[in-house]
């Protein structure tokens, strides 16, 4: 799943290749895909792409005004095409393509464009059309960015105390920090050398400066690595940056322990014990039902 950083790139991505091109149309392949009906999404038609932004994983074409903004949920990713003027009209199906925006061609002759797709039988990839990128609830609910510069100790701080909730699910909630995700969480946490069970309201104020380090660094590292890189190969660099997230079984690059994993209905979590528990593997109720 797309998190802040290969959003991030993805915005400049964009940016580079898009901003000042005219649309030519927008194909919703994916009827389910597309959340809003006025303004239609014929009215992107004719407009020039002045701008491109990102709000926590959401990205945001500003077209003249009006806004295409995408989430490219669980499963969802962003193609650039070089030339898009030989590509077949799409019609509805199985396939992966949601949506796909084609821009005007350059002096060139080509016409290239971008489409969004999304792998598996979940469709969760959405897109709006709308005048007001704060009006889409998901965007206006979105808590601070870890990379905005209001993001201080003191902001954690004032986010975690009093909350009872644990540490790994806090992160994850776009509510509370807009971006992070299953997998950044585990980065975090790891980095952070912290169970991901902790509850955030016991976090000392110790605890809660390498915390926001970890959040920091983690983030602003991984969009370092993702910087420049096109869209495709995005996903491997993820993949070969993550030090605990879907690694259980491998040592940890820290201390050579084995990461381990604990599952839950439709998400599972990874980290190392000698750097985050105490050296004491946490419960996995299906593994231990499993070993029975
Ligand atoms: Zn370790």
């Amino acid at each position: 799943m797309p998190e802040l950083p290969e959003v991030e790139s993805l915005t400049h991505f964009l940016r580079e290749r898009a901003v000042g091109r005219t649309v030519l149309g927008v194909d919703v392949v994916a009827i389910q895909a597309l959340k809003t009906f006025d303004p239609p999404v014929t009215a992107l038609g004719g407009l020039t792409i002045t701008g491109v932004a990102r709000h926590g994983k959401f990205l945001d074409l500003d077209c003249d005004g009006l806004h295409l903004v995408i989430h490219l949920a669980r499963a969802g990713w962003l193609r650039w095409r070089d030339d898009l003027s030989g590509a077949k009209p799409v019609r509805p199906g199985k396939g992966p393509l949601a949506v796909r925006v084609r821009l005007a061609p350059d002096e060139e002759g080509l016409a290239p464009g971008f489409e969004l797709t999304e792998a598996g039988t979940q469709k969760r990839l959405a897109a709006y059309v709308t005048k007001n990128p704060d009006e889409i609830p998901g965007v206006a609910a979105l808590g601070p960015d870890p990379l905005d510069e209001s993001f201080t100790v003191d902001a954690l701080k004032g986010i975690l105390g009093g909350s009872r909730t644990q540490i790994k699910g806090l992160l994850r909630d776009q509510k509370i920090i807009a971006g992070i995700g299953n997998a950044y969480s585990d980065e975090v946490l790891h980095a952070a050398k912290m169970s991901p069970f902790k509850i955030a309201a016991t976090l000392t104020d110790a605890q809660i400066a390498d915390l926001h380090e970890a959040i920091v660094t983690t983030l602003g590292e991984a969009v370092e690595r993702a910087h420049g890189l096109a869209a495709k190969d995005l996903k491997a660099e993820k993949k070969s940056g993550l030090r605990v997230h879907n690694r259980a079984g491998q040592p940890c690059d820290v201390c050579g322990d084995t990461i381990r994993e604990v599952s839950f209905a439709d998400s599972s979590l990874q980290y190392c014990p000698t750097c985050q528990t105490g050296g004491k593997p946490l419960a996995d109720r299906r593994l231990s039902r499993l070993l029975k």
